[in-house]
């Protein structure tokens, strides 16, 4: 796979909608919730793909800053068999009042390995703004920093 299509992520304008409406309607919490799709095939130089998105309770203590996505609604999509072959391609979540950057929370994720993070700002409600990214374990350094973070090209379908 070229290194380019390693960097992007496809999906269609009115699932961005549909996500965006989710988000809104939560206001002023955070919003959180898994991508379901399929994984990138690099004999075909196929992107990641996201086919739908599934809304998952924000349990954090303070979820006007943070989220946790509630483990007795998301369990059942790490193990359930699943005809169809999608798998968890991301998980995303809102920032109400901040633009879509990962917070220092954001990056110490559990969720580390799923391939993509995104962040959906929507301080700006009628604006919304998306930023999708691959979140990439170091070694702690002399800076303390654990994830890297980079942004992924999103191709947008119709
Ligand atoms: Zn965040």
């Amino acid at each position: 796979m070229s290194a380019a299509m390693k960097d992007c992520i496809s999906i269609s304008s009115r699932l961005m909608q549909q996500i965006e409406q989710y988000c809104i309607a939560h206001l002023p919490y955070e919003a959180c919730g898994l991508l379901l799709g399929t994984e990138a095939k690099p004999q075909t130089e196929m992107p990641l793909f996201v086919r739908r998105f599934v809304g998952i309770p924000n349990t954090a203590a303070n979820p006007r800053r943070h989220f946790v996505m509630d483990p007795s609604v998301f369990i059942p999509y790490l193990f359930v068999p699943n005809p169809s072959h999608e798998s968890i391609i991301g998980i995303f979540h809102s920032h109400p009042s901040a633009p879509p950057v990962p917070s220092v929370e954001d990056l110490q994720t559990s969720w580390i390995d799923v391939p993509s993070h995104w962040i959906v700002s929507i301080q700006n409600a009628d604006q919304p703004e998306w930023q999708a990214y691959r979140y990439e374990k170091l070694h702690p350094n002399e800076s303390g920093s654990l994830t890297r973070f980079k942004p992924l090209r999103l191709i947008t379908t119709t």
